[in-house]
């Protein structure tokens, strides 16, 4: 059995040498109400770098020398549950274990015959919820309006503009290579899409991308990407302040422009969004995003890493842009 722990505290980028890989022998038996779990599917995902940190935030920080964790699908090996039974697979967040003892709180069944089992840490999961609630609860989109998502080509972004484009939204994506731009173009129908790495004035290619301004935007990076969105917000625009990846392993506090001279001249609404806010919408948003996976008008791109010992490069490969769509390790 093998364990990820936190070794240290990462200091600005992590390094692998932040964690270690622990290999034990160790039976797992179930007491009465347990069950056993194999690690089928990892989810790495960039707010894991905020809980390695200890500074206070809306989940706990992991604790030194303790596993890592986060949303893992994984099958049932033997079962004391009577919830749950061998054979079976689940979503949950889990520990970065090949194998663990549950008591099944928080755990989800989940049906590899409706979708793919990576999907439930995908647009079936937390990202695709965070992509569905994000956008319609603090964007409330109407159709002919200019929605801007950055980050547009990972796991929650790619699926924020194709459910703009099925509300009828002009989409612009922005994403860090030429690759990821015809991806976005071509196999997601966004209108336009935007290479930040090789745009010299991001100000201006959002002027020429957006004609009509900017009504919605969806931020997953921060920093200067979201400085530039700005100076080409609509009267009433909405901001969805999702995630800030550009900013996450800052040693210093962010040299950003001041926002509120924007948020006042355009009556503008920017709001931080936390997925976990809106758990009682939860069931209705994933049926929604199943109902449109079955009919063809939402797809997903996945970047599925082969082997558990992978999963710390997996994570450190997102502030890389190496994935395109969801991250996933295949343990
Ligand atoms: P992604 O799949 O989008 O992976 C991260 C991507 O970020 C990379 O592929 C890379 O793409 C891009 N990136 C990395 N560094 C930078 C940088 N310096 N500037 C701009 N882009 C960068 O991750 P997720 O879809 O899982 O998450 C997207 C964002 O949403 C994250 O910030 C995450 O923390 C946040 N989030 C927030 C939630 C909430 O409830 N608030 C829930 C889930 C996610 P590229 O090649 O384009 O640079």
């Amino acid at each position: 059995m093998k364990t990820i722990v936190l070794k240290q505290r990462p200091v600005g980028t992590p390094t692998l040498s932040d964690f270690e890989l622990i290999n034990s022998d160790m039976d797992l038996n179930p007491n009465k109400g347990e069950l056993v779990l194999e690690t089928t599917y990892v989810s790495v995902d960039p707010y894991l770098r905020g809980r390695m940190s200890d500074a206070k935030s809306y989940v706990p920080p992991f604790e030194v020398g303790k596993p890592l964790s986060s949303g893992i699908v994984a099958k049932v090996t033997a079962s004391q549950n009577d919830h749950f039974k061998e054979g079976d697979y689940v979503v949950g967040m889990l520990d970065w274990k090949t194998k663990q003892i549950s008591n099944g709180e928080g755990l989800l069944k989940v049906d590899g015959d409706k979708a793919p089992l990576s999907a439930y840490l995908g647009v079936l999961g937390m990202t695709g919820l965070t992509a569905y609630l994000g956008l319609t609860e603090i964007g409330k989109p109407k159709a002919g309006e200019t929605l801007v998502v950055s980050g547009a080509a990972g796991a929650v972004g790619s699926v924020v503009g194709q459910i703009g484009k099925i509300l009828g939204l002009n989409v612009v994506g922005i994403a860090g290579t030429d690759e990821k731009v015809e991806m976005l173009k071509s196999d997601f129908k966004f209108d336009h899409a935007i290479n930040y790495n090789s745009t010299e004035d991001m100000g201006a290619a959002l002027k020429k991308a957006c004609p009509n301004g900017i009504d919605i935007y969806f931020d997953n990076v921060g920093g200067a990407i979201s400085d530039a969105v700005l100076f080409n917000i609509n009267r009433f625009a909405r901001m969805i302040i999702c995630g800030a990846i550009s900013v996450y392993n800052s040693t210093e506090i962010p040299n950003s422009i001041s926002v509120q001279p924007f948020l006042i001249k355009n009556s503008a609404l920017m709001q931080g969004f936390i997925v976990s806010n809106y758990s009682d919408k939860f069931p209705q948003a994933m049926q929604q995003l199943a109902t449109w996976l079955a009919e063809e008008k939402l797809s997903y791109s996945e970047t599925i890493v082969e082997g558990f010992d992978s999963t710390p490069q997996a994570f450190l490969d997102l502030f890389e842009g190496k994935n395109k769509g969801k991250m996933i390790v295949k343990a």
